[in-house]
């Protein structure tokens, strides 16, 4: 069983990586973010009480969050392993998250938090865009869609995250650092952190994670 944590601010690439450890080790990939946006899309209660929060930059409040994230790690594809991407993001989402594995006997075994500067994170989060057809995902500068802005699979036209601009990203980072880094010290202390760092090419990150990874389960 392999039940692994995806820790760091945002777009320091914990999508990015969540997705190469899907296939190495064909565990699913638990995002509270795109739960919640799949929510926001669907017209859900959820997806209602969630928006305001999400486009100002804030977190969801704990209840919804936990309530959503633990339904979604007792469904049986999660058994064998999962991967959080994005959760926890604050003390109190972790103690529940303890508290929800615990008494069945589960565990979090690997902690691995990806590290970038916070001027690299406003770049590649102000410039990011996505395909709202087929989820594929651009950046204005590194990766950019095709002429007129249109998606280079598909030909739809991409957009921006509502909450990919400047001022939000700001406010993201600033929440990261008071509500989810503490968690930092905690999963140190209980032996399961290890820290990747963001490199500029997205290989040498993968292969720091795929290493960390391998070294924690010993393939
Ligand atoms: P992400 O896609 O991971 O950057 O998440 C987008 C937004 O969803 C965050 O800025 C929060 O508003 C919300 N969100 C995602 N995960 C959580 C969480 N674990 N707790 C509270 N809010 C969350």
């Amino acid at each position: 069983m392999k039940n692994i944590i995806l820790l760091g601010a945002p777009g320091t690439g914990k999508g990015t990586q969540a997705a190469n450890i899907v296939k190495w080790y064909g565990i699913p990939q638990i995002s509270t973010g795109d739960l919640f946006r799949s929510n926001i899309r669907a017209g859900t209660e959820l997806g209602k009480l969630a928006k305001g929060y999400i486009d100002a930059g804030r977190l969801v409040p704990d209840g919804i969050t936990i309530g959503m994230t633990t339904a979604r790690l007792s469904e049986a594809d999660c058994l064998e392993g999962f991967i959080l991407d994005g959760f926890p993001r604050s003390v109190a989402q972790a103690d529940a998250l303890d508290g929800y594995l615990a008494p069945a006997g589960r565990a979090i075994h690997v902690v691995a938090s990806i590290y970038v500067e916070d001027a690299t994170i406003v770049a590649r989060l102000s410039g990011r865009r996505f395909c709202p057809e087929c989820g594929k995902t651009f950046h204005t500068v590194y990766s950019p869609p095709a002429e007129g802005g249109l998606c280079t699979a598909c030909g739809a036209g991409v957009a921006q995250r509502d909450d990919d601009r400047e001022a939000t990203i700001r406010e993201r980072l600033s929440v990261y650092y008071s509500q989810t880094a503490p968690l930092i010290e905690r999963y140190r202390a209980m032996g399961l952190f290890v820290q990747i760092t963001g490199h500029e090419l997205v290989e040498d990150t993968t292969a720091e994670m795929e290493a960390a990874l391998k070294g924690a389960f010993g393939r």
